[in-house]
């Protein structure tokens, strides 16, 4: 029989590496920890969790990422049958005791007979037999070149410097307006791309004010100010200067404000499709280090943003991911090298939680091809397949950066009111539908 090789024993190969067994292919896990190091893992154990102990919401009907849970759960997850082993009293969060789950994993793996460890770095893609890299954002120096030659430096990042991704429908529309700087475009679509909030004078000196004096978090230890160049935080826009803001990524021109034409406003926020839905939007150019709190406070003095829902909040840190949407398949398989799946956070998802699910996918994608099976990807109305087909297609290319599962990234289910009063059915009908559709595919495979 054919072997399946992980690299990498993060959340992700640990996962990949348990499904793929557990259908009885042989596995090689190759993990650099122990004997190379990162900034941020302090054992050599699989599975270790580098920050914080939170798996976030376990609620499977109202939350995203607790159907997610629920999805990894139904299908053989080590990940989460570990977590739900060590987990912590944390109200409705499922938060984890790190040392003995992270052991928990590790034991688990070796146990089986057809899994072996290998520990050692791995630094190319190879031409021949089956692999899945999972090597995290902190994949190594190494790898990382050898994933340049064969993608194009340019779709390799190394860090991610996201702009707050907030729900349309949270917008104030009778502030916001749509238009494209200086109406460009061929077609109306085009002409009407961007969503923009106008600011007065009062309004932006404000803004700045509060930006200035908002909460920051510090860079981690191992990340270098070098990706600086190009995507500064707007916090560090504003302090060399409290019209820097104004002459970039909020200037006012080319804008006509459709509200009040007559009033040309100071200052402009632009908002910019983040998904192929037009359900969530990137505020352009706002990445920032600001603390959660302070920046949700911040944002929401933006006109039109006052009762905004953020899917994600920005952040600027060290995450090593490929551009998915341009490089893999929905098999998550490279285009130009088929024998090699990505999985976990490099495919641009973020999260213990999302890694641990493209594990799931991938590992049983890889064993389903090794033993001849055809096998579907996950269905798009799952969190699963919301997730995998929101990085490998529905995603922006170009703008493409790590993403945290949410219900932006669903299909809508027909009928149901729109907007904020209707969230809770819609919510309950988007996890009844997953649920349905996530054991329709695991039956299958039964
Ligand atoms: P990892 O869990 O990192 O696993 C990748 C594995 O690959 C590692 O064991 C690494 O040693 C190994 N590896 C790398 N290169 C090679 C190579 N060339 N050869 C062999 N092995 C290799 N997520 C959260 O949900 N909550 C948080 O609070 C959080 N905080 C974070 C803080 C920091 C500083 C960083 C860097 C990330 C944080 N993340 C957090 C993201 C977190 O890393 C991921 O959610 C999750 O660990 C990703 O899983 P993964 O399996 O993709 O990668």
């Amino acid at each position: 029989t054919q072997e399946l090789h992980i690299v990498g024993g993060g959340m992700a190969g640990s996962e990949a590496a348990w499904q793929a067994a557990h259908m009885g292919v042989n596995v090689v896990i190759h993990e650099m920890r122990p004997n190379v190091k990162t900034f941020a893992h302090r054992t050599g154990h699989l599975a270790e969790m580098v920050c914080s102990n939170s798996f976030r919401s376990d609620d499977d009907e109202q939350n995203a990422v607790g159907l997610l849970h629920w999805e990894m759960r139904a299908a053989n997850g080590l990940i989460m049958a570990t977590a739900d082993k060590h987990r912590l009293p944390a109200g409705g969060a499922l938060a984890v005791d790190r040392d003995p789950f992270a052991e928990s994993v590790t034991e688990a793996l070796t146990a089986l007979p057809n899994v072996r460890v290998k520990y050692g770095e791995i630094t190319e893609l190879p031409s021949d037999g089956h692999w899945i890299f999972a090597t995290g954002p902190l994949t190594s120096a190494g790898l990382g070149a050898a994933i340049q030659a064969e993608t194009g430096a340019e779709r390799l990042a190394f860090f991610d410097a996201i702009a707050p991704i907030v729900y349309a429908e949270s917008i104030n529309m009778d502030v916001a307006w749509m238009q494209s700087r200086y109406d460009k475009g061929d077609t109306e679509a085009e002409q009407k791309a961007y969503l923009n909030c106008p600011m007065t004078k009062d309004q932006y000196e404000a803004f700045i004010d509060a930006l200035l004096a908002a909460d920051k978090t510090e860079f981690h230890e191992g990340e270098t100010a070098g990706y600086f160049d190009g995507c500064l935080p707007i916090e560090v826009m504003a302090e060399r200067g409290r019209e820097t803001l104004r002459f970039g990524p909020m200037k006012p021109v080319g804008l006509t404000n459709s509200h009040d034409p007559e009033n040309k406003p100071y200052a402009v926020v632009q908002l910019r499709r983040d998904n192929a839905l037009g359900t969530l939007l990137n505020i352009v150019g706002f990445q920032t280090k600001m603390k959660y709190g302070a920046q949700a406070e911040v944002l929401k003095m933006i006109p039109g943003l006052e009762g905004a829902s953020f899917a994600r909040l920005g952040g600027i840190h060290r995450n090593t991911f490929i551009n998915s949407p341009t490089l893999l398949d929905n098999q998550m398989r490279m285009h130009s090298k088929p024998n090699i799946r990505f999985a976990g956070q490099v495919t641009g998802v973020e999260g213990y939680v999302e890694s641990a699910a493209m594990g799931l996918l991938a590992g049983r994608l890889a064993a389903a091809e090794i033993l001849g099976q055809s096998l579907e990807t996950a269905p798009l109305n799952t969190a699963m397949g919301a997730l995998v087909h929101h990085i490998t297609g529905g995603a922006d290319a170009k703008t493409f950066q790590p993403m945290n599962v949410n219900f932006g990234l669903f299909q809508p289910v027909e009928g149901l009111k729109s907007g904020r009063r209707g969230r809770k059915d819609r919510y309950k009908a988007y996890t009844d539908r997953a649920k349905s559709d996530w054991q329709g595919w695991l039956v299958a495979q039964s």
